[in-house]
């Protein structure tokens, strides 16, 4: 049995460093009278490392949540987009005749908006 470098990542799953300490059967394996490699790990009591990261499959899950959460961003800037230009059709309003296809992108614009 080896002791190991303990990682602990923030989502609070650890994985393994270098090994800090072979065993015996370690030792036989690197001088080579021995075929097997050690596979027995242990954390070194003293020796875990606490990283500001999440592990590897923590971290592709974040990365899929950041993707989804771009795509509602994306959404609704299209929409702050669309409200700012309807505002602008209302100011021109004033100004000209009633603007029909600002009037109908409105109706739609209602229709699509979710409710608060
Ligand atoms: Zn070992
Ligand atoms: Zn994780």
């Amino acid at each position: 049995m080896c002791y190991h470098k303990r990682i602990v990542f923030l989502c609070s799953h650890f994985g393994w460093a270098h090994e800090i300490r072979p065993c015996d059967t370690q030792k036989a394996f690197l001088d080579g009278s021995q075929s097997k490699e050690c596979e027995i790990m242990c954390a070194h009591p003293l020796q875990s490392i606490r990283v500001q990261a999440n592990c590897k499959a923590c971290a592709a899950k974040q990365m899929k949540t950041d993707t989804t959460m771009c795509t509602v961003k994306d959404r609704l800037r299209a929409l702050t987009e669309t409200v700012a230009r309807l505002q602008k059709a209302e100011e021109k309003e004033a100004e000209e005749e009633l603007d029909l296809d600002a009037e109908a992108e409105a109706e739609a614009f209602l229709r699509i908006a979710p409710p608060v």
